[in-house]
């Protein structure tokens, strides 16, 4: 809400855009009702402004404009005329979030002629989208009877104004008023969209839309030269503090971090960014409401443009308004993790793994998405939390409203908004068939993970968060086949230095209490962008400069990691693997500096860890031609199946129109893991499977009958995995494998289920 700030200074100096938006501010921190303030405004807009006509639509369920308020329509109109998103130039403003002015209105292929308004004898007509979050909350439209040219000054200042009102809608207070009296049921009505699934699960609850931006208390500045000067402040810490990120001696040589550092300096410089916040202060609102002002612009001009250089920049510019804001504001101002009710459906244009982590996952029933991809990060944490999430769900935002409720059904990819009666009955059913199978699942806690013929296999469990680590023995897992070190990265706001890290790790070891955990060195660069490192992305960044490359090429930063883990391990074991590794000599280069610590530490007397294995990553097939000199020298190999998939295939994992379209049960990628089953079999290393597959029960149980005996997945996996290792047969599986490896299909997945279906095995 708009809090009233210091008694309004309306002196003749103030410029017309202030005095505007001072009388604005006034007439919103009255006390008068939400709808009188509203009919206040447009009285006031349409005389500042010498309009005949100033209206105020404002956004409802189902992208419906309802018009609320109106100076010079027929007040009759006001709650009867509706447009939806696209319909008439209103809607058209809505649909682009772009203001529009018109000389002649009626000529535009767009005009919408409503007769209960009496419109038609106003020519003139410009309107500005009311923008909240970056989402279209309603639209402000003047109209002049003359053919008017508006001024670009006029434009910006309806911009102004529409800000301070967003505030005025969000509150809610509008929407008491007319609820439930007179709204079209078309505007409420059910939606079904279709998505993709990005982690299993049912769930129901009431929508909250995830608002990246900050929160500003006071929109309304009363002395420009105060907020300009705050503005100049702010500037000069954000240039001080990215200057500390570049003289950051991990980051002291040049690299492409370095020039995405650099870029953005020079973005940060951009005097043209800055003279259109200060003109914006100009206008009467504060610094940090100025900022806001700017890149609410800058995105919805940006919204369309598909050229991914542009649009890198303005996330640039994103990123670096909310620094801005940071310095504006002090810490401790993002508006993420803001309270949820009990049962909470997060809907999202797309989220980073740190930004879910904001919310309590103990509310969270599901998670909607506009964008996402199945293997990342963010669906990865999602599926360590056990949260159901759709992605690729075209249009959600602008279907929801905040509080509707929602059912996600993400098994079948899809979401039900404001659902009927039932659907909502058939949800309750799934969910209680649902905890039938926990119960069920849960039965096998305390019974060995081995085959109907007796063969042992060790079940291990993903982890990256701490509260994954209660899994392992609530499920009594044999281990951590994989810590992903970046994700506790990815949840802070800057890197972690040796302490912190040797805190963290010994947490872990500590929780583990005794069963090995596998740590992986940091992971970071393709959809694993740390937020203080500013993205290391590319034209491939998944084929880029990432994981074991970054770490080579920077070793500063993986000897202090691998530093923090042998402190850590202190008189325990220690297991370390490398990701992403290409070749022998890469695994040797980073080894080396595992050595180097290790002699570091003993050299100043610290306590060593009892024993290290030292470990290899295969996700690059081009390792697989190295193996027998590889196997010579790790302790153990791990395949990481979700990088091995995308780079066997050439199948870029992020991207959702590649999801599916290549099966981890076809002939090749069976024929090539049993290429390093066997391998490692000669070898006698240590194999095991740390990729999504291991933890789907079809594809753990071709693991099995390829050879593998550890599998590692997420804990919320476990139960039904074990269910499968429990019924299958592996012998008579080994047999059947070895004949789908010359198949010449894109698939053998329904062999694989009829083998189930026929041997009683758990899927
Ligand atoms: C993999 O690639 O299979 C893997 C386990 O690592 P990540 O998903 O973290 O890249
Ligand atoms: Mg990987």
């Amino acid at each position: 809400m708009v809090t009233a700030g210091p008694a309004p200074r309306h002196g003749p100096l103030l410029s017309a855009p202030r005095r505007l938006l001072a009388r604005v501010r006034d007439v919103m921190a009255g006390t008068d009702a939400a709808d009188k303030r509203l009919d206040e405004v447009v009285r006031i807009i349409a005389s500042d402004m010498v309009a005949e006509v100033c209206s105020i639509y404002v956004r409802r369920a189902g992208e419906v404009l309802e018009l609320f308020a109106t100076q010079g329509l027929k007040p009759n109109a006001v709650h009867q005329t509706r447009l939806k998103f696209g319909e008439g130039i209103v809607g058209d403003i809505a649909i682009k979030a772009r203001a529009f002015a018109l000389a002649e209105a009626q000529e535009h292929p767009n005009f919408a002629y409503r007769p209960e308004t009496g419109e038609e004898i106003y020519h003139s007509m410009m309107g500005v989208p009311v923008l909240r979050g970056g989402r279209v909350v309603g639209v402000i439209a003047v109209q002049n009877r003359t053919q008017r040219n508006y001024t670009d000054e006029e434009i910006e200042t309806l911009q102004t104004v529409a800000m301070v009102l967003a505030e005025l809608i969000a509150g809610g207070d509008l929407f008491r008023i007319t609820d439930g009296t007179d709204i079209d049921p078309e505007t409420v009505r059910p939606v079904r969209l279709e998505g993709l699934m990005l982690n299993p699960g049912i769930g129901m609850g009431q929508a909250v839309l995830h608002v990246s931006d900050f929160h500003i208390e006071e929109l309304v500045g009363d002395d420009p030269d105060i907020e300009r000067g705050r503005l100049v402040n702010a500037f000069a810490e954000m240039h001080g503090s990215l200057d500390e990120l570049l003289a950051d001696e991990a980051l002291a040589e040049g690299g492409e971090h370095r020039d995405v550092l650099e870029t953005y300096r020079l973005i940060a410089e951009d005097a043209g960014w800055l003279k259109r916040i200060e003109d914006a202060i100009d206008t009467g609102l504060t610094a940090e409401a100025a900022v806001q002002r700017v890149q609410n612009d800058i995105r919805a001009r940006m919204a369309k443009v598909t050229d991914p250089y542009l649009r890198e920049r303005v996330h640039d510019l994103d990123d670096l308004a909310r620094r801005l804001l940071l310095h504006l504001m002090g810490d401790g101002a993002i508006a993420g993790g803001r309270e949820l009710p009990d049962q909470a459906i997060l809907v999202a244009r797309n989220l980073g793994p740190a930004e879910l982590l904001d919310y309590d996952s103990e509310k969270l029933a599901g998670v909607i998405l506009e964008e996402g991809s199945p293997s990342s990060h963010v669906a990865i944490i999602a599926h360590a939390l056990d949260i159901p999430v759709i992605g690729q769900t075209r249009d959600v935002l602008r279907q929801v409203d905040d509080g509707d409720v929602i059912v996600v059904d993400a098994e079948n990819a899809q979401a039900y908004i404001r659902p009927g009666a039932d659907v909502v009955e058939a949800f309750e059913n799934s969910v209680r068939n649902a905890s039938k199978q926990k119960v069920k699942f849960a039965e096998l806690i305390d019974q060995p993970a081995k085959t109907v013929d007796g063969v042992a296999i060790s079940l291990c469990i993903n982890a990256g968060l701490m509260i994954d680590l209660k899994h392992l023995s609530e499920w009594d897992a044999d281990g951590v086949g994989l810590f992903r070190t970046e994700i506790p990265f990815m949840a802070r706001s800057k890197l972690l230095g040796v302490d912190e890290q040797t805190r963290l790790y010994t947490q872990v070891l500590d929780q583990a209490a005794g069963r090995p955990v596998i740590f992986r060195t940091l992971d970071i660069g393709g959809d694993k962008v740390l937020p203080h490192w500013g993205g290391t992305d590319g034209e491939n960044p998944a084929m880029g400069w990432r994981a074991i490359r970054v770490s080579l090429d920077r070793p500063a930063l993986l000897r202090q990691q691998l530093r923090a883990l042998i402190r850590s391990a202190a008189g325990r074991e220690l297991d370390v693997m490398f990701p992403m590794v290409a070749e022998v000599a890469e695994f040797d280069a980073a080894r080396a500096l595992v050595d180097k610590e290790l002699a570091r530490e003993s050299g100043r007397g610290g306590v060593m860890p009892s024993k290290v294995s030292v470990g290899a990553m295969l996700e690059v097939p081009s390792l697989a031609f190295q193996l027998p000199a590889l196997l010579a020298k790790v302790d153990f190999l791990s395949v990481g199946s979700n990088d091995l998939m995308q780079f066997l295939f050439a199948q870029d994992r992020g991207d959702a129109r590649m999801a599916g379209r290549y099966d981890v049960l076809s002939p090749i990628v069976l024929k090539f893991l049993q290429t390093v089953v066997e391998h490692c079999d000669g070898a006698e290393v240590p194999l095991s499977l740390c990729g999504e597959m291991a933890g789907r029960p079809l594809e753990a149980m071709a693991l099995l009958g390829l050879g593998f005996r550890r599998i590692s997945m997420s804990p919320a996996s476990l139960g039904p995995v074990k269910a499968m290792v429990r019924s299958l047969p592996v012998a008579p599986l080994s047999a059947f494998v070895r004949g789908l490896f010359d198949l010449p299909q894109h698939s053998v997945r329904a062999e694989f289920q009829e083998f189930a279906e026929t041997h009683g095995v758990q899927i």
